[in-house]
């Protein structure tokens, strides 16, 4: 019985455009903090960059951080790749879904944070021995 992939998303179209909003919001908010901190260090490869950041909002960030080793960006950076991922996987089928357990995350969780990735309990243990705060 073949059941076509569209079925298995189980958030409703205007929870993923709720979470598209949140997702896209911070995204824009990222690329600002991390172009004028490019910036703000006076390397011309970082205010190349700096511009790249605000002139393309599609362009991935996915060679920023070997491109440039700013440690007081790491945290940003890496927050923005976690919502390109989100905003790349945001429609596809399993999203939503745990990649530890694939159990459904709750909606209130991925509102709350829509880069998460697993499930409460999943998270927590991944982040039990690591430096990682848990996050909600
Ligand atoms: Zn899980």
């Amino acid at each position: 019985m073949p059941v076509s992939v569209q079925h298995r998303h189980y958030f409703t179209i205007q929870q993923r455009e709720t979470l598209q909003g949140l997702l896209d919001q911070r995204g824009a908010q990222l690329r600002e903090a991390i172009a004028a901190a490019l910036r703000a260090t006076g390397n011309e490869q970082a205010a190349g960059l700096a511009n790249h950041l605000e002139e393309t909002d599609d362009e991935p960030v996915a060679d920023l951080e070997s491109a440039i080793e700013i440690a007081a960006l790491e945290r940003e950076v890496r927050e923005l790749r976690a919502i390109e991922s989100a905003q790349r996987r945001l429609h596809e089928p399993d999203f939503g879904l745990c990649e530890d357990c694939a159990a459904e995350i709750p909606y209130a969780r991925l509102s709350a944070n829509p880069t998460a990735t697993r499930c409460i309990g999943c998270q927590a243990q991944r982040e039990r021995g690591s430096e990682a705060s848990p996050r909600l």
